[in-house]
């Protein structure tokens, strides 16, 4: 069995695992893809003290870093069920997809998250060619330039407004018929020259030159007329959906599907802490990630030591 488990192999899971491991303890990390998004990510550049670096450099990294420490990695296998220790100190069980399960006094779940597409033409073709999903991090590659917002909720009026400031022109599609986004952010919006809102707008097709993005077809639903904008960027904000599907019933949720954690990364669950994209922490990053792992794997040692083993 294992002191402490680490399920995820992303920048909060790779930090949990290292921290965990250099406490001397028993240390093992189960993932389905060792690096997580940062792998489909092309362009770094606020992964501070690294001025710029691509996804799978930085996963390459990462895995060099926990090889050089005694945790054992197990790659491509997926968790379907976490159950609870019987009395505080026993341990705690994870079930694996492939009928395996293990053991562990303690476990940090980091299992991230992912963005909601919407699936239309051009999106998978365009993804990091244009199709971006987080203004934190690719909004500076557009600078100067035009660009759409998918989505009039909360994530895309902030989108907006983050990203009228570097670019040049920001359109944003709201599928209904009125956006959803907090007043405030609505009228902040509106009091920016280069955004433009429309509603009704169905997004159908995503279109690009075979290298790049060119531009984005919609339908007006109320008109039901097509229509096309010539751009250099889209950015989809309808939603990220953490990967926490199988713990649902056993570990407390927020209504989104996000793990509620303590400031130490504590869980409703004895013994079990998560960290990264997966919580409910307000922003989602890998320096952000990489911090919140290190605090849970702290707050899990914290919790062996004062747990006595039965
Ligand atoms: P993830 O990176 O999502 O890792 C989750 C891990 O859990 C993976 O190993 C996965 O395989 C594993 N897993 C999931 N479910 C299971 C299961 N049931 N069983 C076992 N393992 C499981 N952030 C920045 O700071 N800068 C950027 O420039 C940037 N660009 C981005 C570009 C893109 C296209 C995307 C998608 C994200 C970007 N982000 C960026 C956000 C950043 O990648 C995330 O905030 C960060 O990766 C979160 O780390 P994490 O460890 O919490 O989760």
């Amino acid at each position: 069995a294992f002191d402490f488990l680490v399920v995820g192999g992303g920048p909060a899971g790779a930090s949990a695992a290292i921290y965990g491991a250099r406490k001397g303890i028993k240390t093992g990390l189960v993932a389905d893809r060792f690096g997580g998004q940062v792998q489909d990510t092309m362009a770094i550049e606020n992964f501070i003290s690294v001025k710029a670096t691509e996804g799978p450099k930085l996963v390459a990294s990462l895995e060099e870093h926990v090889k050089d420490y005694d945790v054992d990695v197990m790659n491509g296998q997926r968790v379907k069920k976490i159950i609870e220790a019987q009395s505080a100190g026993d341990l705690i069980t994870i079930e694996l997809e492939s009928g395996a399960s293990l053991q562990s006094r303690s476990v940090l779940l980091a299992t991230g998250a992912r963005w909601r597409e919407i699936n239309v033409p051009g999106e998978q073709e365009y993804r990091g060619k244009g199709v971006a999903y987080c203004p934190h991090c690719d909004g500076p590659l557009f600078k100067g330039k035009s660009v759409a917002v998918i989505g009039g909720g909360n994530s895309g009026i902030e989108a907006a407004i983050d990203l009228a400031g570097i670019v040049e022109h920001v359109t944003v599609l709201e599928f209904d018929s009125s956006l959803r986004a907090d007043a405030v952010l609505q009228e902040k919006a509106k009091t920016m020259a280069n955004i433009e809102i429309i509603t009704n707008a169905q997004t159908t097709e995503i279109l690009g030159n075979g290298k790049r993005v060119t531009a984005i077809k919609y339908t007006c639903r109320k008109t039901n007329t097509e229509h096309q904008l010539t751009l250099a960027g889209v950015f989809v904000q309808i939603g990220l959906v953490p990967n926490s599907q199988f713990l649902h019933g056993d570990l407390e949720l927020t209504s989104h599907g996000e793990i509620i954690t303590q400031s130490n990364g504590q869980t409703s669950m004895s013994g079990v802490f998560a960290a990264g994209d997966v919580t409910d922490s307000p922003y989602k990053q890998i320096i952000i990630a990489m911090g919140s792992g290190a605090t849970s794997a702290l707050g899990a040692f914290d919790h062996l030591i004062r747990t006595a083993q039965p």
